[in-house]
């Protein structure tokens, strides 16, 4: 859908290196290591385009890469990061902030979530932020091929549990696997329309 027409615009690190809001955007958060690199490299079919952000630090920008000429795809800081510095952690939170509340051309956030861990606590954290922002969004689990029936299900029970206490969630869950392709046909047409 995207391919060949997905590129990188520009990494921003304060609200007024944002690009014009004149087109509609879509959002990707998660926790570190959760497999948002693979997912929007999967999603784009463009190896390397989003690099793993293995240290922290190193991807403290809101990326932005251009789908077409409509929309924009927002790669967000990963959080969690143990071994974060405070104030690598107080200045990603100020920015997210902003962005979130501000960005008056947000569409949807996508959440990510590991298959292997459900939601954890900082997770509910950036749900509550959405909520409190108003910003509609929709959980994407990730890894779901490291994952086999009973488990699979039980971690789903739990997600939805916890977005039954979140308003700005959708209702719909996003099974992937970046690895084996599952789910990427999904996204990309929840992001197209
Ligand atoms: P990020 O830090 O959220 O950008 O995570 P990455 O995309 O760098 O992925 C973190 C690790 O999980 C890497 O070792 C990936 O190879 C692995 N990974 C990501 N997606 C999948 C997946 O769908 N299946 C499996 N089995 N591993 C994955």
């Amino acid at each position: 859908l995207f391919v060949g027409e997905v590129d990188f615009l520009k990494g921003v690190v304060a609200m007024d290196g944002l690009p014009p809001d004149d087109r509609a955007e879509v959002c990707f958060a998660g926790r570190s290591n959760v497999g948002k690199s693979s997912l929007i490299n999967a999603l784009t079919g463009r190896k390397g385009l989003a690099r793993a952000s293995n240290t922290p630090g190193r991807t403290q920008e809101i990326n932005y890469f251009t789908l077409g000429s409509e929309r924009y795809l927002v790669d967000l800081p990963g959080y969690g990061f143990a071994n974060a510095p405070v104030a690598v952690v107080a200045k990603w939170q100020a920015l997210l902030k902003a962005y979130l509340a501000g960005r008056v051309s947000l569409r949807r956030a996508f959440v990510l979530i590991d298959h292997r861990h459900g939601v954890k606590a900082v997770d509910n954290e950036i749900m509550t932020l959405l909520d409190r922002s108003a910003v509609t969004f929709q959980v994407v689990m990730t890894k779901a091929d490291k994952v086999k029936g009973a488990e699979h299900d039980k971690i789903l029970e739990q997600v939805r549990g916890q977005l039954a206490k979140h308003p700005a969630a959708y209702p719909e869950i996003v099974v992937t696997s970046s690895e084996k392709g599952d789910g990427i046909g999904t996204l990309r047409s929840i992001i197209a329309t």
